[in-house]
């Protein structure tokens, strides 16, 4: 099963842009990553009574936690205008020109997946960040020559899956980095609470619960699984109960802990094939026909932080309650191969 299958994927998938429209639109309606939001207030109340543009803001953690959405409230907050691409889709040095003449002063630019910009792209925007100043060449060979343009006072907003692929000068250009964090099962039955309100859906507290525990930690899958619980519970009179809830997940192949069945495939692959490992990630990407990114920014932020897998510096194990949530017994602690990663 291809990571776009997934339904328990934090990545975007085509029925999620009726999601749009649901979006928290302001920080005191955003639900969670408490720390941030606060250091957020601070920062766009601060650059207001200055008059000034917000400095530039990296957002980085797994994909559905929150990232756009930020972005977008960061330009209501401050009431300017928000224009957003992504690295991917900038392919040449006039592309990103065009975009950043445009600005207004003190507009928001969003580019998503900001790692994936290329070198020669990245090199522009240094002296646009840092002086707000746009420097052009135009003509080849010996005639070429160097044209310095005054930008607007702008606001770039980066998001990026995994900040440690960013390039170290693009990386210190930002002047608020603000990791973003998984959310508590608490936090996600709100949200799931929100949405099922506007959905006009009639669901119980303790479904709303059962959706949040097996959401993954991600308000996107929060949303999803919402969505397909309304559907299962299409023609049910009355509240929509944990059981059903409980039935419809289940069917869906989300197991109580959230886990879909690419995930117990890597785990397995890891408990079966490797004896929990340590085994290196290409080795498993390749086993289970995935790209070593889908595994490292999508399958995997999340069973790391349950403890179900270990990262560390000779590969990936599994974690304690990894095997007991396979139903194996876990070997012998092997205290010499737990010289885990910083994460
Ligand atoms: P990212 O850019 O990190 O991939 P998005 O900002 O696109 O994530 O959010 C994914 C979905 O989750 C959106 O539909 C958004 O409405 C919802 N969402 C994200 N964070 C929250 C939150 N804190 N409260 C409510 N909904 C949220």
């Amino acid at each position: 099963m291809s990571d776009t299958d997934r339904i328990t994927s934090g990545e975007i998938l085509p029925d999620d842009v009726v999601e749009a429209s649901l979006r928290p639109q302001s920080l005191d309606d955003f639900t969670g990553q408490k720390a941030n939001r606060e250091n957020l207030k601070i920062f766009i109340q601060a650059a207001k009574s200055r008059g000034e543009a917000l400095d530039h803001v990296l957002l980085h953690g797994p994909p559905g936690l929150g990232k756009t959405t930020l972005a977008q409230i960061v330009a209501r907050e401050m009431g300017v205008g928000f224009r957003a691409t992504s690295g991917p889709v900038i392919q040449k040095s006039g592309d990103l020109a065009a975009i950043l003449t445009n600005l207004q002063p003190h507009d928001v630019l969003f580019i998503d997946e900001i790692h994936r910009l290329q070198p020669a792209i990245e090199e522009i925007l240094y002296p646009a960040m840092e002086d707000f100043q746009l420097d052009l060449i135009i003509g080849e060979g010996p005639g070429a020559r160097t044209v310095r343009i005054d930008l607007p006072p702008f606001t770039l907003v980066g998001a990026t899956t995994r900040a440690g692929l960013l390039a170290i000068p693009l990386r210190d250009r930002f002047g608020i980095p603000l990791r973003l964090v998984f959310y508590t099962p608490d936090e996600l039955t709100g949200i799931v609470i929100r949405l099922a309100g506007k959905l006009d859906m009639d669901l119980s507290y303790e479904g709303a619960q059962e959706i949040a525990k097996r959401s993954r930690g991600t308000p996107r899958v929060a949303g999803r699984l919402t969505r397909r619980v309304r559907d299962f519970a299409t023609g049910v009179t009355g509240a929509i109960t944990r059981e059903l809830t409980d039935g419809a997940l289940t069917r869906l192949d989300v197991d109580h802990k959230g886990l879909d069945a690419m995930d117990i495939r890597y785990l397995r692959r890891l408990a079966e094939h490797h004896g929990g490992g340590p085994v290196g990630v290409e080795t498993l990407a390749a086993a289970l026909a995935e790209a070593r990114d889908t595994l490292e920014d999508v399958v995997e932020p999340f069973l790391i932080q349950e403890g179900l897998l270990l990262r560390t510096s000779r590969g990936r194990m599994l974690g304690e309650p990894g095997w007991r949530h396979l139903g194996l017994e876990a070997p012998k602690a092997r205290p010499d191969q737990m010289d885990l990663l910083g994460e």
